[in-house]
């Protein structure tokens, strides 16, 4: 089956770089799936999941924005920050939540504003696949005999 590579990089570090089966990513104007073979495509990428299947399992990231170039072998996400669902703090993006909703709510500067919109909205994406993380390990039920 044909792979595509898709590497995964910040400003200061490569953080994933697989061949892998697909991919659907965050694009500013909606999800994008990714095969192998894709065209060309530049994109604007928006703050999201990104849902990765590889070996037929799928994995999630959180991407907070950035740009992605597409080839039909090779893909590349610049990403302003990227988290796997295993690295992500729960309890620190609940918190930076929290921080968002009340700065959203006690500013009236229009730019204050716009950054507690996007901190909340990064904040609701990590927490997202954070959660997403835990359901896929948490045990299945046991059926009860009778
Ligand atoms: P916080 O207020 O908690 O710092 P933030 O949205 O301001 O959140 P960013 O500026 O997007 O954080 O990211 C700064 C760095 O911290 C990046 O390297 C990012 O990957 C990492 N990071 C942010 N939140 C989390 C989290 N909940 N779990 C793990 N890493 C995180």
């Amino acid at each position: 089956m044909p792979k595509i590579r898709l590497e995964i990089v910040t400003a200061d570090r490569l953080i994933y770089s697989e061949d892998v089966d697909s991919f659907i990513a965050p694009g500013i104007s909606g999800e994008l799936g990714i095969l192998p073979e894709h065209a060309n495509l530049v994109t604007i990428l928006d703050t999201g999941v990104l849902t990765i299947v590889k070996d037929g399992e799928e994995d999630y990231m959180a991407i907070a924005g950035g740009y992605m170039e597409v080839q039909p072998t090779h893909a590349v996400i610049l990403a302003d920050a990227a988290e796997r669902d295993s690295d992500i703090d729960l309890d620190r993006a609940e918190a930076a939540r929290a921080r968002a909703e009340e700065a959203a709510k006690n500013t009236t500067n229009i730019d204050s504003q716009l950054a507690a919109e996007a901190a909340l909205k990064r904040s609701l994406v990590r927490i997202k696949v954070a959660k997403r993380r835990t359901n896929r390990t948490r045990k299945p039920p046991t059926q009860s005999a009778g």
